[in-house]
């Protein structure tokens, strides 16, 4: 591996926001692993894997900075102030996130944070879970049968009411990616079937995508929040609507049960 990996001015602090993917090491990129491996401090996620951290150097300083749904271990403003700090002290500093730090990671308001306070910083992208945990699931979320776009979302509910688009999810020909919607799926199922979706339209919820502990449930809008909670399926999940779940009957390749490598970190 090259040494020069971290591109580091004497004496000064730097921060690397990199994704580490969906749980599986091997969707981590080349340039995560040698960042890893020659950071000094390692700023992690609660969405990132035992066995991603297995690739951080033993001599560097891991900070766990949580955050799980309703238990915030630490309050973003304080990551961010964590994060200028360590720079400060010259230190060189990798940012660990689950998937891709720019989709739904609120890497972009850390990146601010250190552009405002004048600290270095680079970028690294990850495998976001729609496309990480939608190959895991054999599931496409384009094919020129079924759809010609595909939407990423949160269902995170504010106040236990949505506030999505409804009328631009139901579009026709579309799959739907929604991050963080467990919690909401009940409602997230009935607002689209009332929004003009057919309640036969096909649906997936997939947990723990790309690790051992992966499940797929799939079903239609109207069963789909029964079969959730008949499954039992914890976070994170992420929910794929449209045509192309279809595909995963006959597409499904990843035996999660022949995976050796370790479970996801929580
Ligand atoms: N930046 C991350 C997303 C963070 S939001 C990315 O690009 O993937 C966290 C949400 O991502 C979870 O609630 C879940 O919806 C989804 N997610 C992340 N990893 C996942 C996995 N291995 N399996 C299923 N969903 C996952």
């Amino acid at each position: 591996m090259k040494t020069d990996a971290l591109h580091q001015a004497p004496g000064s602090g730097r921060v690397y926001l990199v994704g580490a993917g969906p749980g599986d090491p091997e969707l981590l990129t080349l340039r995560a692993v040698r960042l890893l491996q020659q950071a000094q401090v390692i700023v992690y996620d609660h969405l990132v894997s035992s066995a991603v951290l297995d690739f951080v150097s033993p001599t560097a300083e891991r900070i766990y900075a949580g955050k799980r749904r309703n238990e915030h271990t630490m309050r973003q403003e304080q990551i961010n102030a964590l994060l200028v700090k360590l720079a400060m002290e010259g230190k060189q500093v990798v940012r660990l996130k689950g998937g891709d730090p720019f989709i739904f990671g609120r890497g972009g308001e850390e990146l601010q944070a250190l552009a405002a306070s004048g600290i270095a910083f680079e970028v690294v992208p990850g495998v976001t879970a729609a496309s990480g945990v939608s190959s895991y699931a054999g599931i496409p979320l384009t094919h020129r049968d079924y759809a010609q776009s595909c939407m990423f979302v949160t269902g995170h509910l504010k106040d236990g009411t949505a506030d999505l688009d409804w009328p631009s999810l139901v579009r026709p020909r579309q799959t739907v990616v929604i991050y963080m919607g467990l919690g909401g799926l009940p409602e997230i199922c009935r607002q689209m079937m009332q929004h003009g979706a057919a309640a036969t339209l096909p649906i997936a919820v997939v947990q723990d995508g790309s690790i051992s502990t992966q499940k797929v449930v799939t079903g239609t809008l109207a069963d789909m929040p029964e079969r959730v909670a008949q499954a039992g399926l914890k976070s994170p999940c992420l929910t794929i609507i449209g045509e192309v779940v279809k595909l995963h009957d006959s597409l499904a390749w990843f035996q999660p049960q022949l995976m050796t490598r370790q479970p996801l970190g929580f």
